[in-house]
């Protein structure tokens, strides 16, 4: 069947990607086997299958960043003989970062140009022309770091477009967006699937497939498993190829000792909390517990955690913190009642790249870098403890945090939120965009939290984090709570079922 699809859709069009039985080791881990993957100009191919499948490292050697073992590779009709990024690029390949690298002092249209060789004024010239093609709205004169992340995304799909790119690679570009900044994406990317730039949309979120993708392939350890235009498939059909082949067996769980936090009482408990993008929800975090908090993109996550800390307006419903009711408190207040919240996105909100590891991790502390007459002595100390306590790698405390590794950032965005010593610890998509070495070093952090009996509540897309790291997680689908889940019912399928709003609940 995989066979069929992939003959109709080559021979039909030509192909502005065509990869041919690629296949890539490392070391005895055979990672591609056998990779076939056509996308024709004008296609969105989305590219969905679980972390280790080998998306990333297929992406990685059609940038020319790997070489394959084994295999071709054409762009556009013309064979990739030479694995490097620059070669790649030229034949008109552009990977979307995940976390856009900008330059933040510099303005948009300075961040576009930069690079390229041609004289300021054609490039100009070429990128009025673009956006005017486009019908984009993008201030040219705006710095950088004032640009949210869903801008900066679009500065980096200006670069790719300057540079005559016809393929994009996006991987998992809406986890650092709002659902209003995901929308608009969808549309630049409808734009230019229109002027026949073909795109390949890697993510895990099956609801972006039907939204955006005008085909989708599967892949499973190595392999693409199903292929084919979106409308020949349903979101069961995805879940389903997604998961291994014996999920109904492995999902029967008997259930083991009941937690114990029935007898603490809890640090944390939401009553019935309603806000924007949220309705009812009720929760309660115990001391020494990680609470997951599973959904998919819109699904009122980061509303609601955003709203407990002060954001965002409550409508209704109480927020009680160790008994206290902080209900409608202000983000100061939140804080020194001791909850604080790492946000999702830690280059803007949380992160400022530019200044160093000192008053990063303790800035939280002093009420923010707005601050001028910090206690430098203090500050130091703070630092020094956290960066100890949670062995982060650095050659001293005034190295620059843009310096540091992805994981090392987050280590220190997390040591930081300790500098206030809260009993509640709200992690928003703590691992995002980091790999998997730094991944596990991060959940060490995370772990050593949670044995200080700090209660966490872990919000996070990745349903192997929340299996990895929760012991009991909530579900949440269209901003209310779907479902639940004691630590033996925490499995990728139960998650990822409730997270769409199939789950129907245990059979026994
Ligand atoms: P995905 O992006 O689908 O999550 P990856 O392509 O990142 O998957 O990884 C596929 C497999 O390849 C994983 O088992 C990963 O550990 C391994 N892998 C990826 N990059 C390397 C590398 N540079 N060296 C060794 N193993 C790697
Ligand atoms: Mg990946």
């Amino acid at each position: 069947m995989t066979k069929h699809f992939l003959t109709t859709m080559t021979t039909a069009v030509r192909s502005m990607l065509s990869a041919r039985g690629i296949y890539k080791s490392f070391g005895t881990n055979a990672v591609l086997r056998g990779i076939d993957l056509d996308v024709a100009p004008g296609e969105v191919a989305a590219l969905i299958g679980g972390n280790g499948a080998g998306k990333s490292t297929l992406v990685k050697i059609v940038m020319g960043i790997y070489q394959p073992d084994g295999g071709e590779l054409y762009i556009a009709g013309k064979k990739n003989s030479a694995y490097k990024p620059s070669a790649s690029l030229a034949m008109g390949v552009y990977l979307v970062p995940q976390e856009p690298m900008l330059f933040p002092n510099m303005t948009v249209e300075e961040n576009v140009i930069i690079g390229f060789s041609e004289s300021g004024r054609t490039l100009r010239k070429q990128m009025a022309e673009m956006l005017e093609r486009l019908g984009w709205q993008i201030d040219l004169s705006r710095r950088a770091d004032t640009l949210s992340i869903a801008e900066q995304q679009l500065v980096e799909i200006l670069r790719g477009l300057m540079s005559r790119a016809k393929v994009l690679i996006f991987d998992e570009p809406t986890s650092a967006l709002t659902f209003n900044e995901a929308s608009s994406l969808f549309s630049t990317i409808n734009e230019l699937r229109k002027q026949g730039i073909s795109i390949i949309y890697i993510t895990h979120r099956l609801t972006e497939v039907f939204e955006i993708a005008t085909s989708v392939a599967i892949m499973r350890d190595g392999v693409i498993t199903l292929r084919g235009p979106v409308e020949e498939f349903t979101r069961e059909m995805l879940l389903k190829g997604l998961l291994p082949p014996d999920v109904e067996e492995r999902s029967r769980h008997t259930k083991t000792g009941a937690p114990e936090y029935e007898k603490l009482s809890p640090v944390l408990s939401v009553q019935n909390l309603s806000g924007y993008g949220f309705y009812d929800i009720s929760l309660d975090v115990y001391p020494g517990e990680i609470l997951g908090l599973a959904g998919v993109l819109g699904a009122g996550r980061t509303e609601l955690v955003s709203t407990i800390f002060g954001r965002d307006v409550v409508k209704s419903g109480r927020v009680f913190l160790n008994g206290r009711d902080i209900t409608g408190f202000s983000t100061d207040r939140v804080l020194e009642a001791g909850l604080n919240y790492v946000p999702e996105d830690r280059y803007m909100q949380s992160v400022f790249r530019i200044v160093d590891v000192a008053a990063n991790t303790s800035s939280a502390a002093f009420g923010g870098m707005s601050k001028f007459f910090m206690n430098f002595e203090a500050e130091r100390q703070l630092a020094q403890k956290g960066i100890d306590d949670f062995r982060i790698k650095v050659t001293g405390q005034d190295q620059l945090m843009g310096s540091l590794s992805g994981g090392n950032q987050q280590k220190v965005v997390i040591a930081r939120s300790l500098s206030t010593s809260p009993s509640v610890v709200v992690l928003d998509e703590p691992t995002r965009g980091i790999d998997a070495a730094a991944r596990s070093d991060v959940y060490a952090t995370i772990n050593a939290l949670k044995e200080r009996g700090v209660a966490i509540l872990l919000v996070s897309s990745d349903m192997e984090e929340i299996v990895e790291l929760s012991d009991r997680a909530i579900c949440m689908y269209r901003g209310s709570i779907n479902h639940c889940f004691e630590k033996d019912r925490i499995n990728q399928d139960n998650l990822m079922a409730a997270s769409f709003g199939i789950y129907k609940g245990e059979a026994a």
